[in-house]
């Protein structure tokens, strides 16, 4: 497909909606509006639509054409020329190249949100100029006329996907260019290197080569300490990116599906009181202070015949190996028991949270016993049946995200898997032009390394990356962004 050709695409969802738009981009954008649009107020169209007498003087006829002025939104119809048929009354809005998204030509008509309308003015757009637009090709627009860089780019469907607070702030600041900024900050100091490696290959000079190897070794480590400062922020992207992972776990029949649907605020596990009635794990997503989280109610690990738990019961094992935060419940009613024991020890060395449920019931189980048992756990005390501490449950959660470094507004945060290994592989990169440095290799053999990583991270803005990476980055996108 040639980049050049004018697109055309529904850039709102599927589905019926208050409004809908459909865009254009490229050179004939605004020929194809000319060919399909009637302005109101030119004596062509009224309030109440076109009278359509003087309509066919005006499409196709470019000397009488409408001339939109640019960025002025038009209230009139979209009409089919062949036969005057009325489509749908719409606001149109034409904005001249360059200040646009994709740097071309860019239309955009808003009709009424129903599928039948959209698809009409989409179909006479390709009738008259326009090609179908592959996914994300406005965005790959973008970035190829320099309007975005990849790192950008790639924050644009990170936005529309966004389905928190904390996920949509953090693609709004790589949109902006926070980590475009910083990445070129860093590549910036190693050009300069670079380049002073360059002049003393060219013409060695003995008496400084001595001071050139100290400051090459501050400068190297100066910028490998910023890509570990970013490297270091993606597990907290992680979490923005597919949620912090949490494991409730506890013997049966404790509260861990009331706290579940204490903490979904709806029905969605079953509650009884018969033991092991939970026999599967269940995944919930939901959103607490703008983080994302992934909660998982277990089935209790603990030894049982029974075929179905079992399974369950493997699947507990997973859900707690791979949880970013375990929530593990006891009955506080009663004396802790040898399975409680038991799970409570497999909390060791993990973040973990212990509520000690039941307080309606009694308080046998202390805050001191399970803190004696595991000291670095934070320790609630909690009654799902008066929803006692739900919000400090929540606050715990988001606090323990935020001190792990989550949302601080100060700090960038690597949210991306490409960007995060294009970093891990720039700091290796610097770690062994530094340790040829240390070990007073060659400039020439540095030289390698320090350009390696500046290369890769050029890729993060997409600089010099191949055609595959970016057709496969925007094949990501959805149609009409
Ligand atoms: P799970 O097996 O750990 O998922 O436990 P459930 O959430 O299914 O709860 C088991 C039983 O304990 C149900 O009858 C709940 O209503 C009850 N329950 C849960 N939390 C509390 C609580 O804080 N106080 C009291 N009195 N009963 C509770």
């Amino acid at each position: 497909m040639c980049e050049n050709e004018t697109i055309a695409a529904i850039s709102t969802a599927f589905g019926e909606g208050g409004i809908g738009i459909v865009r254009i981009s490229g050179a004939e954008a605004l020929h194809v509006l000319q060919k399909i649009f009637v302005p109101a107020g030119t004596g062509n169209v009224s309030s109440a639509g076109v009278s359509s007498a003087e309509h066919a003087s005006d499409c196709g006829d470019n000397a009488t054409a409408f001339q939109p002025v640019s960025r002025m939104m038009y209230y009139g119809m979209i009409m089919d020329p062949a036969d005057r048929h009325k489509v749908d009354e719409v606001m149109a809005v034409y904005m001249k190249a360059p200040h646009t998204y994709t740097r071309e030509d860019v239309v955009e008509i808003d009709s009424h949100g129903s599928m039948v309308s959209l698809r009409k003015i989409l179909s006479l757009c390709y009738q008259y100029g326009a090609s179908p637009a592959a996914r994300g090709e406005f965005t790959k627009r973008a970035f190829l006329n320099g309007r975005l860089d990849l790192s950008q780019a790639e924050s644009v469907m990170d936005l529309i996907r966004a389905k928190t607070d904390a996920t949509f702030d953090v693609a709004l600041e790589q949109l902006q260019g926070r980590l475009s900024d910083e990445i070129r900050t860093m590549r910036q100091n190693l050009m300069d290197l670079l380049v002073d490696m360059t002049v003393n290959i060219d013409y060695p000079d003995e008496d400084i080569e001595e001071i050139i190897y100290e400051r090459m070794q501050a400068q190297l480590d100066d910028v490998k300490k910023s890509v570990d400062r970013l490297l270091a922020s993606s597990d907290t992207g992680r979490i923005i990116r597919d949620g912090l992972r949490v494991a409730i776990i506890g013997r049966p029949n404790v509260g861990k599906s009331s706290l579940m649907n204490a903490l979904l605020g709806e029905n969605r596990a079953i509650v009884t009181d018969v033991p092991g009635t939970t026999r599967d794990t269940i995944e919930e997503s939901l959103s607490i202070h703008g983080i994302p989280v992934r909660l998982t109610d277990t089935a209790g690990i603990r030894e049982t015949e029974d075929t179905i738990e079992k399974i369950g019961i493997e699947r507990s094992k997973d859900s707690f190996n791979q949880s970013d935060l375990i929530v593990l419940m006891v009955d506080g009613s009663v004396p802790l028991t040898k399975e409680d024991h038991f799970l409570l020890d497999r909390c060791r060395g993990r973040k973990a949270m212990v509520l000690i449920n039941k307080k309606d019931e009694g308080k046998i189980v202390s805050e001191e016993e399970i803190g004696s048992l595991l000291p670095d756990a934070v320790i609630l005390r909690t009654s799902m049946k008066e929803q006692v501490s739900i919000d400090a449950i929540e606050n715990e959660v988001t606090a323990m995200v935020h001190c792990g470094g989550v949302v601080q507004q100060d700090s960038t945060i690597v949210t991306n898997a490409r960007h995060e290994q294009l970093l891990r592989d720039a700091s290796h990169a610097l770690a062994d032009a530094m340790d040829a440095a240390a070990g007073g290799e060659p400039l020439e053999l540095i030289e390698i390394d320090v350009h390696e990583g500046y290369d890769r991270l050029g890729e993060i803005l997409g600089e010099s990356v191949s055609d595959d990476i970016i057709q496969e980055v925007f094949s990501r996108f959805c149609l009409g962004k």
